[in-house]
């Protein structure tokens, strides 16, 4: 063993599994710069009071965060979600309205690790700050599921509920409260009651089921204008084809959540971690953090989950490109350091051996390399300024014998060939 590990619910994403993560960036930010949305990068550290502002009846607030006093005095936390930062960073800069942004990013919760549970984890997302339009609602889901789409997941599904403006939402939980105090509930679920009534309805323990049925629906509550808000973002999905569920015991955890919510499940994951991403719309965030009141609508996907389901449906697996060349250079070396340079000022891609080992050690790391031609360079080609095209497929065709000076063109056509 070696002397250090990484901690508990961290890990070293490495080489094969990063480049599926890069790609997957690359499909997020394709599809969402297409829509308008602006990269953000906002620090991986924040004044503590940026994240308590989310609400101290959430677990990610209360019990896991990362926080500490700095060298200043300063009592800071690693972020454990990002919406709350860009919030700040909106009160903090002022921009034009509307602000639509997007990111990506880790963020740390120290949580039980389990699989698809990890205490550093990364989440893609937007945010839009500035718009009431329950059109926004509707692009702000169709872009996820677009995502999803692109990735070329199809067993996703997605939930949405309303929680109705605050005012139905501060009738609806008075009433749920009542409701809850003359039922048969878990230890737990008496302990959030206490603190967030809503939550009960989030408990996945069979005492609380009972309960849970016969608990009043938040759609009973809605105002007017939250059902309209609500209709308008069903009637949108529906026109853009796309297949949701009303879910009325959805939740989530922020507490300015308000009308508009949503989640995406993987249907191939167990109910534990099935959650791969959601959002909703959020009012007073922006305000608490000390900028004008603005309405705001996002959500966050993660990373570590939507690859979970990438597995599981066979999709989106790591085709990283194998390398077009692979320098075998038994002189000195030299030859294979100006001609893999070349090769990379050409625009290809290679690789070489190194430390003048044999012809058969530097074939085996051609051959392990998954590069397509071996680029051989021994005392004859070195000194008529040569060099030995070997194809490395099987039936890739003899070696030939190549001028330096025609190299890469030579090179760029056979690989044209290949393709
Ligand atoms: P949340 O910010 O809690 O709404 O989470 C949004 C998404 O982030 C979840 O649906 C998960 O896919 C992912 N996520 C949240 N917490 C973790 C974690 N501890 N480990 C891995 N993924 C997580």
């Amino acid at each position: 063993m070696p002397a250090f590990q990484t901690s508990p619910g961290m890990r070293d994403i490495l080489p094969g599994d990063s480049a599926r993560w890069r790609r997957l960036n690359g499909v997020f930010a394709e599809v969402v710069e297409a829509a308008g949305y602006g990269q953000i990068i906002t620090p991986l550290l924040e004044d503590i009071g940026v994240f308590t502002r989310i609400g101290d009846a959430t677990d990610v607030v209360t019990k896991e965060m990362y926080d500490f006093v700095d060298k200043g005095d300063r009592h800071i936390s690693l972020r454990p979600e990002m919406t709350a930062s860009v919030c700040r960073s909106f009160a903090q800069h002022r921009p034009t309205l509307p602000w639509k942004v997007w990111y990506s990013g880790s963020n740390f919760r120290y949580e039980k690790p389990q699989r698809g549970r990890f205490r550093q984890f990364d989440q893609v997302g937007i945010e839009v700050l500035g718009v009431e339009d329950a059109n926004l609602d509707v692009e702000v889901i169709a872009l996820a599921s677009e995502f999803y789409r692109r990735l070329g997941l199809s067993r996703i599904r997605l939930i949405v509920n309303s929680l109705g403006e605050p005012e139905d939402r501060a009738r609806y939980v008075e009433a749920l409260d009542a409701h809850f105090a003359q039922a048969d509930l878990s230890e737990q679920a008496r302990a959030t009651l206490a603190k967030n009534p809503l939550r009960v309805l989030d408990s996945k323990r069979g005492e609380d089921a009972v309960a849970i049925a016969s608990a009043p629906r938040i759609g009973d509550f809605y105002s007017e204008a939250a059902s309209e808000h609500f209709a308008t973002v069903c009637s949108g999905l529906t026109r853009l084809g796309i297949a949701f569920e009303v879910e009325p015991k959805l939740v989530r955890g922020l507490d300015y959540y308000r009308r508009t919510i949503f989640e995406f499940q993987g249907e191939t994951l167990d109910s534990a971690q099935n959650a791969l991403g959601g959002g909703g719309r959020y009012d007073g965030l922006v305000e608490a953090l000390g900028g004008p009141a603005t309405p705001g609508i996002g959500f966050a996907l993660g990373v570590d989950r939507t690859l979970l389901a990438c597995d599981d449906e066979g999709v989106f697996a790591d085709d990283t490109a194998d390398l077009d060349a692979f320098v075998v250079d038994v002189v000195d070396g030299t030859h294979a350091l100006e001609l893999t340079a070349e090769l990379r000022a050409a625009g290809l891609t290679g690789d070489r051996g190194y430390d003048n080992r044999s012809m058969k050690a530097q074939m085996k790391l051609a051959n392990r390399s998954g590069a397509r031609f071996a680029l051989i360079v021994g005392d004859d080609e070195a000194s008529n300024g040569t060099v030995v095209v070997k194809p490395m497929a099987r039936d890739g065709g003899d070696q030939q014998n190549i001028d330096r000076t025609d190299l890469i063109s030579h090179l760029k056509d056979k690989l044209r060939n290949q393709r």
